[in-house]
């Protein structure tokens, strides 16, 4: 089944926020554990479009109500299991929805933030390469001379690259950046949402890059 058109409802339900209690699967399966260790075991699960496309990272509660609605399937599983009463269930790493969500292209195009800019220039000065604490972000073309607050004209920069520059135009100083500024992939809002990337995501973003 094919959901036609943006799915709000199951969007905002990704979004929700929300903490699952977990409790770490003991060495036989079996013997009840701590609430309290299970509860300070939180984690980010990696959501992916029927398409297998990355479009988000939710919490392990809200996956596992998807799963449990069967909206969306398991890919990767944790070490993990969850208890209740009535409940045992396996912790999701990676889920896909069973049906495909039409992501807006406006989403791809969200608000700038520094850390989205950071993380789409992996962390590099885009003027010396740097990769050193306290990057900033810089207007190829100031805005001081017209330059727009769009993707397409800001790059990851370091303090001293970005003072040099000043508001001078690149060739009015020979400093371009080293890969011409575009907007990211959905790829780059997953990295910020979770900046640890856990390994077994992996193979899923790169499919996607
Ligand atoms: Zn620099």
């Amino acid at each position: 089944m094919e959901v036609r058109g943006y799915n709000r409802a199951l969007m905002d339900a990704l979004a929700e926020p929300g903490q699952g209690a977990w409790v770490r699967r003991g060495p036989a399966g079996g013997g009840l554990m701590g609430a309290t260790e299970g509860a300070s075991i939180g984690g980010r699960v990696l959501v992916l479009n029927a398409t297998f496309e990355p479009i988000h990272v939710c919490t392990v509660r809200r996956a596992t109500v998807l799963l449990l609605k069967a909206k969306a399937e398991m890919l990767e599983r944790g070490e993990l299991v969850v208890r209740s009463e009535r409940l045992r269930l396996e912790r999701p790493v990676v889920i896909r929805l069973v049906a495909y969500v039409r992501v807006p292209r406006d989403v791809r195009r969200r608000k700038i933030t520094r850390k989205a800019v950071l993380a789409r220039d992996a962390w590099t000065c885009q003027y010396c390469g740097s990769e050193r604490h306290g990057l900033t972000v810089d207007h190829v073309i100031p805005r001081s001379r017209g330059g727009e607050s769009v993707w397409e004209n800001i790059v990851a920069s370091c303090a001293p690259c970005n003072r040099r520059k000043g508001n001078r135009l690149p060739r009015e100083i020979e400093m371009h950046p080293r890969t011409a500024p575009r907007p990211p992939g959905p790829n780059v809002f997953i990295r910020v949402a979770a900046p640890k990337v856990p390994a077994s995501w992996e193979p899923y973003l790169a499919m996607a890059a």
